[in-house]
């Protein structure tokens, strides 16, 4: 336990920027209002956090759930159209109602909705990271949101877990912090009959622990605890923390940051990634595919090497040079890694498995020796 104690306040003594996701759960009455003093309180303690220094931005769902409480709408629409309507009259709801809290500490409320899109386009991308971070020098405090409006399926970014964990790798955010309805993540299922209990510590996120997902969805909210995973794999692997905590609990995030043991603790991987490589592995969305090889796949995972065209068993989609694209394993096609290619689909159709010397005879030409650099890799 001591050493737990340690490695958890170890963590929180590096942390200055803090990204809180908020679940629709967490801000909702069961009659599927806005929780007024929910929200007052869960604000109170943004405010409290950033004056003891920290930068803190808040990704909050909501939208669609308090559009429904204001609608009069039980079940939650199942049509895309529907579903835009109703999150246009929820976020405004909801944007007003954390500017009255932040108000009451003389802190203003800073709505950015965000598409895939924008982290796609490294301008738009640039652009929300400065204005963030520009936030910061105000008496703002960022409250972020999927544009759930304009989001049409192919852009859509699924969940607020998903946005979460991008938004904290847009700002190499050291924690993200996910405030949900459940006190962490359990060793099994909450609501059967033995006691089950919140794990305090989690070390990797491997197949082990994505079992543990149980499926306690509520009404108005997607995701559920295997969204919550998958963020926490993106941001543990790119080096930062996660903490999954009860949004309910009294002064939750204060006692968060103040090290206690409450919540489930998702420890970093040693290695921070650089801006560039969370973007390669993370933000874009790949344009297509190469199933490598048992050899390759060792060299990859293995020995840290690049992929050559002799590793390429086959080719899926069409993309061009300069694109990112996944690598899988040829025989039951589990993703390796991401990576910026500098062939294109046809190219690659052309030269897989060749050797690196017969490209330019294949091709009539050769760009590059690697297929994907390492330096262009991230292995997931
Ligand atoms: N953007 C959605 C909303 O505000 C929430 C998505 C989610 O809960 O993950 O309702």
């Amino acid at each position: 336990m001591k050493l737990k104690d340690d490695i958890r306040t170890q963590i929180l003594s590096k942390v200055k920027k803090i990204v809180v996701k908020i679940g629709t759960g967490v801000l909702t009455t069961d009659d599927g209002y806005l929780d007024k003093e929910q929200i007052k309180n869960l604000a109170g303690q943004a405010v409290e956090l950033n004056k003891m220094g920290y930068h803190v931005v808040v990704v909050s769902s909501g939208a669609i759930g308090s559009g429904m409480g204001e609608l009069g709408i039980e079940k939650r629409p199942a049509t895309l159209p529907e579903l835009q309507a109703v999150a246009a009259v929820g976020q405004s709801k909801l944007i007003s109602m954390y500017d009255d809290c932040f108000k009451l500490h003389g802190y203003h409320a800073a709505q950015i909705l965000l598409t895939r899109e924008d982290f796609e386009d490294r301008q738009r991308y640039l652009n929300t990271c400065n204005t963030i971070h520009t936030l910061f020098q105000l008496n703002a405090i960022p409250v972020v949101n999927e544009n759930d409006t304009i989001s049409v399926d192919e852009i859509k970014f699924g969940d607020n877990d998903a946005l979460s964990a991008l938004v904290t790798n847009l700002l190499n955010a050291e924690l993200l912090i996910i405030l949900s309805s459940v006190d962490g993540l359990y060793d099994k299922f909450p609501a059967g009959k033995s006691k089950a209990a919140v794990i305090p510590m989690v070390k990797n996120v491997s197949d082990e622990v994505r079992q543990l997902a149980f499926d306690l969805k509520t009404k108005r909210g997607v995701g559920g605890m295997q969204t919550k995973l998958e963020a926490a794999s993106v941001v543990t692997n790119a080096g930062e923390a996660v903490i999954i905590a009860n949004g309910r609990m009294d002064g939750v995030l204060k006692k968060i940051v103040q090290g206690e043991h409450i919540g489930t603790l998702f420890l970093p991987k040693e290695e921070k990634m650089t801006s560039r490589k969370r973007w390669i592995g993370y933000t874009i969305k790949p344009k297509g595919k190469v199933y490598i090889d048992d050899g390759a796949m060792h060299a990859l995972t293995e020995k840290g090497k690049s992929l050559l065209a002799s590793g390429i068993v086959s080719v899926e989609g069409t993309f061009t040079k300069g694109d990112i694209i996944t690598i899988c394993g040829k025989g039951n096609g589990t993703i390796v890694a991401r990576g910026l290619t500098n062939y294109s689909s046809e190219e690659i159709e052309k030269i897989k498995g060749c050797s690196t010397s017969h490209i330019a005879k294949t091709l009539g030409y050769k760009l590059y020796d690697e297929v994907i650099h390492r330096d262009n890799m991230v292995i997931l």
